[in-house]
């Protein structure tokens, strides 16, 4: 599909592709020698439409910066002009991606400190995947906590196997091991844990359940990238515990990505 792209100077080439649910995808393409990123960033990619003209979204980059490929995880929206077409891509096909990153969830937004904590919901864990499989990561906090909300455990799979996997990744396994805490909970479904990561907050139970005091501005770090009321809930309980926001140019204790535009 797709073949009047190879004619685009920003074309690159799907490697792969697994489909975690009806609605969640994720895919690998090749990576532009040009390319550099930091781990957390998002860069526009698309398709070409059928009048010849490319049609572009913001995608996080979900593989790490050190990655020969890229990595995306993507929502599959019903009638969505992008995603409705881009689920259908298969190894061989060719996808636009315009090598420019930007981003505010990279940890030179953040001050040092102790433990980070990375808040998501849906495909908001994608910046997660790629900073939680990049070693600066594991060496510049005691603690990372990995907090996921979706409605279902079927929609925290790709989630999920990010996480299990870092112990055994040979780069950064070492580094992990006692530092890690995932903390994923469903809306809509049974589990283990249920309800908003944002309720949980509110009512300290993420704190209890991980032994960890509330947040400070003095070890705590917050990273938050959900929908819309995700992201309003999180920036206040966080301004709440005296924490404020970061930016690539001022450094502080939390920075907010929108996971997409509602
Ligand atoms: C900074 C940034 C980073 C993003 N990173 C990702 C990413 O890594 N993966 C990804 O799948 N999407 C991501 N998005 C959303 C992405 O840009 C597109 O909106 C998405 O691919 C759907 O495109 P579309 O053309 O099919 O539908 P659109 O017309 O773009 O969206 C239609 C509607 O679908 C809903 N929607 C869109 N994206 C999502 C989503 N991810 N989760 C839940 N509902 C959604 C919204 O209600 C939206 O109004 C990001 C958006 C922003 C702003």
């Amino acid at each position: 599909m797709n073949v009047r792209a190879k004619v685009l100077p920003d074309a690159q080439t799907v490697t792969a592709v697994t489909h975690w649910t009806e609605t969640l995808f994720s895919f690998r393409v090749s990576r532009p020698r040009s390319l550099r990123f930091r781990s957390g960033e998002f860069v526009m990619i698309g398709l070409l439409k059928d009048d010849g003209k490319p049609l572009l979204r913001a995608y996080s980059i979900a593989s790490p910066s050190w990655d020969d490929a890229l990595e995306f995880y993507s929502i599959k929206v019903p009638d969505g002009p992008l995603t409705s077409r881009l689920q259908k891509i298969e190894p061989g096909d060719q996808i636009i991606l315009r090598p420019k990153p930007v981003g505010t969830l990279v940890l030179d937004a953040l001050l040092p400190g102790r433990r980070l904590w990375m808040i998501c919901t849906g495909t908001g864990i994608a910046p997660f995947a790629s900073l939680l499989r990049d070693p600066e990561t594991w060496e510049s906090y005691e603690q990372v906590i990995v907090a996921h909300t979706c409605r279902t455990q079927a929609e925290l799979a790709y989630g999920a196997a990010i996480v299990d996997a870092l112990p055994r990744d040979p780069l950064i396994g070492e580094l992990v091991d006692e530092k890690l805490h995932y903390y994923p909970t469903t809306t809509r479904e049974a589990s283990d844990i249920e309800g908003r990561v944002s309720d949980h907050i509110r009512d300290n139970r993420i704190f209890s359940a991980l032994g960890m005091p509330r947040w400070s501005a003095d070890a705590d770090r917050v990273m938050i990238c959900g929908n819309l009321a995700l992201n309003k809930d999180v920036m206040a309980l966080c301004e709440e515990h005296g924490l404020e926001e970061g930016a690539n140019s001022d450094p502080k204790h939390f920075v907010v990505e929108k996971a997409f535009i509602d």
